[in-house]
């Protein structure tokens, strides 16, 4: 089955500890779906100013990415600009342009409507809400947002999720929007929203995943010896998450797919934007697969 993403795609320029780069192809879209081809066909949702090459991502459209729900604007092409110091789990945001974004209002084609899966990536909530209020057919949604919406459209970000089965959040935003230190408090303010599942990304400690009826899952992440640059790990554990799912036609394999999505965002951090993932292949994944199921098994 395919899957609907909707969300950004971007010139990020990032400097993490070791190393810089300007105008690097980005996007909580864009990191989404380059992780969740590996799996699934996805349709992707997105707006993009007149200086976006779009041969750039041309290497997408072979693996089965559908581009008719990506608009042109006139205007220039979102940015962020951001850094990391050594607490790699902390980007720090020094500007952000929404530049077309602000012009965007979509309207999906009519075979994106009738898709089952939907992410909707961290994007403005407004249009997060327009965007699953066009879905007819739904089986499974998920969203995830970051503090620059949280802190200007705190209400939209709460309806967004009000309107989904699960919500993808990083540990601070999830303290933010809740007000709740204390992660199961936190969770258990985010399901009387309405979702089923809050997926908390803590990056290098991890993932935990809360569900409605009690049940609690972790999953470690993979102690890589060389982390890069963490940008859009968290769209990437996604895009794994959402593509096995899809992939499968079956959202109760859940666990399965936290630990694909941990796979992929293990492979994306190594490398500056989605360098590394555009080079893994599916034996790799699979092997790594295999690796993080062995970390939570005890001896006979
Ligand atoms: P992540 O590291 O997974 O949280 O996502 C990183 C991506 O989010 C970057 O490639 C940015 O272009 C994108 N991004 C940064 N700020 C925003 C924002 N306010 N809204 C949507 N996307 C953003």
């Amino acid at each position: 089955m395919a899957i609907v993403v909707a969300g950004t795609v971007a010139y990020d320029s990032i400097k993490t500890p070791f190393g810089e780069m300007e105008n690097a192809l980005g996007g909580s879209a864009l990191y989404f779906t380059v992780s969740a081809s590996f799996f699934s066909p996805v349709k992707l949702v997105a707006v993009i100013g007149e200086d976006f090459d779009l041969s750039k991502i041309g290497f997408l459209k072979e693996k089965g990415v559908d581009f008719s729900g990506i608009e042109i604007k006139k205007g220039k092409t979102f940015r962020w600009k951001g850094y990391y110091d050594y607490n790699l789990n902390e980007a720090h945001t020094l500007e952000t342009q929404l530049n077309v974004l602000t012009m965007f209002s979509p309207s999906l084609p009519e075979a994106y409507t009738e898709e089952s899966f939907l992410f909707l990536a961290n994007i403005d909530p407004e249009l997060q809400i327009r965007i699953i209020n066009q879905m007819k057919n739904l089986k499974f949604s998920a969203a995830d947002t970051m503090n620059y919406w949280i802190e200007s459209k705190p209400e939209k970000v709460k309806e967004a999720f009000s309107l989904v089965n699960a919500v993808t959040i990083n540990e601070a935003e999830v303290r933010e929007i809740t007000g709740e230190y204390n992660l199961v408090k936190a969770a258990r303010k985010i399901f009387d929203l309405g979702p089923d599942y809050v997926i908390i990304k803590r990056g290098e400690y991890g993932v935990l995943v809360f569900d409605k009826n009690g049940k609690t899952f972790f999953v470690p992440a993979y102690p890589l010896e060389e982390v890069f640059d963490p940008t859009g790990a968290g769209d990437t554990f996604a895009g794994g998450l959402m593509g096995y799912l899809a992939m499968k036609g079956d959202t109760k394999k859940l666990r399965k797919a936290v630990v694909y999505g941990s796979v992929m965002a293990s492979f994306n951090v190594e490398e500056f934007s989605f360098n590394k993932l555009r080079k893994i292949s599916k034996e790799e994944i699979e092997k790594r697969f295999q690796e993080f199921l062995s970390f939570c098994q005890v001896e006979e």
